[in-house]
């Protein structure tokens, strides 16, 4: 254990307690969720909670409960969560191909030869590699664009890997190109931004998803956009 893991861990067990108490309302002090954060008796637990509070969705009520969880955990444990976290940064890739988080410089879908070497669907991000796979109804490759064009976040052309598309595109021979981006204002933007930058290969097919009424919604419930989009979109009856 590092001597910084180890002050971590014997310094806070003691406090646990009165932290514990003022969660519980058994300090005067605790009406308020920020008095909560303010009344934690160590600099380095609170310095601990504010790093886990950065994550996306954690409070720092939350940030409290898992810092007091991980004092919690056998050493042993504990060392494996730090280890886990410090691979995360140091031994992960960006795909060379794809751009999706991969351990080996080529991720294991672009180096299968099973998969059709000559499609490319287009995601925001790797959330939507796993969604697609797990669908288990898809065998081409993808492309991570690392998010969507957004001039409000800050996100422009340059932030996003689709001149690589571009470059992948024309090396590869490539023979359809699907774009499966967010159904938002950002993500049609995006769309439009890649399909006229694929206008210079005259072979190429660019397709969309379809987008249409989810499995088990009710055709009432729709709203206008979306059912239009079915209608216009219909395909023959037992094409699933
Ligand atoms: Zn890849």
């Amino acid at each position: 254990m590092l001597f910084e893991q180890f002050v971590f861990k014997k310094v806070f067990v003691s406090n646990k307690q009165f932290v514990f108490n003022i969660l519980l309302g058994h300090n005067k002090a605790a009406h308020s969720p920020l008095l909560v954060i303010m009344d934690i008796p160590s600099k380095i637990l609170e310095t601990a909670v504010n790093e886990i509070a950065t994550l996306p969705g954690v409070g720092k009520r939350s940030a409290l409960r898992y810092a007091l969880h991980l004092l919690d955990t056998s050493d042993s444990d504990f060392a494996a969560f730090i280890g886990a976290l410090t691979r995360l940064k140091s031994d992960t890739h960006y795909c060379s191909r794809c751009h999706c988080i991969s351990d080996t410089p080529l991720c294991p879908i672009c180096s299968s030869p099973k998969r059709n070497q000559k499609i490319i669907c287009v995601v925001e991000n790797i959330q939507e590699v796993m969604a697609i796979e797990n669908t288990g109804r898809y065998n081409g490759l993808y492309h991570v664009l690392g998010g969507v064009i957004s001039p409000l976040d800050g996100i422009g052309i340059g932030d996003l890997t689709i001149s690589q598309l571009i470059d992948r595109v024309a090396a590869e021979q490539t023979e359809e190109v699907i774009l499966a981006l967010p159904t938002t204002m950002e993500g049609d933007t995006t769309n439009i931004y890649i399909d006229r930058q694929l206008k210079q290969f005259p072979d190429l097919k660019v397709t969309t998803i379809a987008r249409g009424i989810a499995i088990g919604d009710n055709l009432e419930y729709a709203d206008e956009i979306t059912l239009g989009r079915s209608i216009v979109n219909r395909v023959p009856f037992g094409v699933i």
